[in-house]
């Protein structure tokens, strides 16, 4: 369908070849890259440079929760802009104070303050600081399965393909965390999963020694891994494990927070408390690089005397922070969490079920706007479908109107938290038929 076709004379052919000739790619060989050209969007949609449309089912990195283009963040940012364009952290601005705020409202009692960063990975790095200095410990648990960002102690804190040795990060150690479908534990429950990793953590913590240790990090629901939404009982054991040995509980919420998962923060679906949450993302859609760590008051009041040293230039841009302020305002007044929440429960998860019928779907699971649908080549055996036909799949599904996020044998549906319920069946469909052709 063609709509919006570029104002310039550029096609989607003349952009890529600039982009080839000058754009270095993050996470890709430079040599084979066919990115495609993005023009432009609106709400769960957006068109590239020639006018054709695609339903966005990746939320581009997971991200623009509140879709593509929302009038009133766009204008909030313009707003700013005409007043204040940047400003040093180490000033008071009533944007920054009032984002602060807004973001402290959705978390749980007992959290004071935020501390702003420009995004995901460096929110995690100060966490790990923070838990570090107030800990005096040194080393932090986090799983295999996890994305926590790609800088200095992130990345290695980050458990699957991406970690990346590094000499100046040290004290990092993983443990495997509760994945039923295909289980390091020989669990045939969700119940037993939760157990059994519950008791792999602990013999963990044991065996490095509890007062090594400053932090344990999880992704409330592991994202970029798998979707692994935790069965019952795991958060709340770790909160109960970090109690017992002094630990320090970080909930990275990067992904899941700010309405992917059908809540603000996604554990709050949970029976768990964190010490530190991190957030970036779904915040404000990525309309301007952010993010932050949100702080409990005994972790906030140990820096009341002591310097925290961090922050960085940007650290609670203006403009950042009226893009919070307009998103946090726009979901609450819109109901954009609770669409997402619906549109799980009622459309997405029952409709993503019934593509079981297909023999290469092992496995669908996710709540809210943030579903896996684990493809396989084998059924029985769980083989994870070749990257070949994830290749086709991907560009099937492309030809089809949709632009789907993949991570390996995966296929993660995870619209707009904005995305209607006419456009979650017309995904939907797209996907069976592109099932039906594999
Ligand atoms: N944590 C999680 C759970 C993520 O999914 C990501 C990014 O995908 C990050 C941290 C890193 O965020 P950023 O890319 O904004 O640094």
């Amino acid at each position: 369908m063609t709509t919006t076709a570029s104002p310039t004379a550029a096609t989607n052919a003349s952009v890529s070849a600039s982009d080839r000739s000058s754009v270095f790619h993050s996470w890709s060989a430079q040599g084979s890259l066919a990115p495609l050209p993005i023009a432009g969007g609106l709400g769960s949609t957006v068109w590239d440079v020639d006018g054709r449309e695609y339903l966005d089912f990746s939320s581009q990195l997971v991200n623009v929760n509140i879709g593509h283009q929302h009038p009133r963040v766009v204008a909030a940012i313009q707003e700013q802009a005409a007043r204040l364009t940047t400003v040093a952290p180490a000033h008071a601005n009533e944007t920054r104070a009032e984002a602060a705020r807004l973001v402290l409202d959705r978390a749980p009692e007992g959290f004071s303050k935020v501390f702003f960063t420009n995004g995901g990975a460096d929110a995690n790095e100060n966490a790990i600081r923070m838990a570090r200095l107030v800990t005096g410990r040194d080393k932090v648990v986090s799983h295999y399965r996890s994305y926590h960002g790609n800088t200095g102690a992130a990345i290695v804190a980050t458990g699957d393909w991406r970690r990346m040795p590094n000499e100046f990060a040290r004290g990092h150690v993983h443990v495997f965390g509760p994945y039923l479908y295909r289980s390091e534990f020989w669990a045939d429950s969700p119940e037993q999963e939760s157990e059994r990793a519950l008791r792999h953590l602990e013999r963990v913590i044991q065996s490095e020694g509890p007062d090594t240790i400053a932090a344990i990090l999880l992704e409330t629901i592991p994202g970029t891994a798998g979707i692994l939404v935790p069965p019952p009982g795991y958060l709340s054991g770790a909160r109960a494990l970090a109690d017992r040995y002094g630990i320090l509980l970080i909930l990275d919420e990067v992904m899941a927070g700010f309405a992917r998962t059908g809540e603000w923060f996604a554990f709050d679906a949970f029976d768990v408390r964190p010490d530190l949450i991190t957030f970036a993302k779904g915040v404000n859609s990525g309309y301007v690089p952010v993010g932050g760590v949100v702080i409990s008051d005994p972790i906030a009041h140990h820096f009341d005397e002591r310097v925290f040293p961090g922050g960085l230039t940007y650290s609670g841009h203006p403009l950042a922070a009226a893009s919070v302020v307009a998103t946090i305002n726009a979901m609450a007044e819109e109901g954009v969490v609770e669409n997402a929440k619906r549109i799980g429960a009622d459309v997405l998860g029952p409709a993503l079920r019934e593509l079981s019928r297909h023999e290469v779907v092992g496995e669908v699971r996710g709540t809210g706007v943030f579903w896996a649908v684990e493809l396989v080549a084998d059924r029985d055996a769980r083989t994870p479908l070749e990257a070949a036909r994830m290749g086709s799949l991907k560009s099937d599904l492309l030809a089809r109107g949709l632009l789907p996020f993949t991570a390996e044998n995966r296929l993660h549906v995870v619209p707009p938290a904005v995305v209607t319920d006419e456009e979650a069946r017309r995904g939907v469909a797209i996907i069976d038929e592109a099932l039906a052709a594999l």
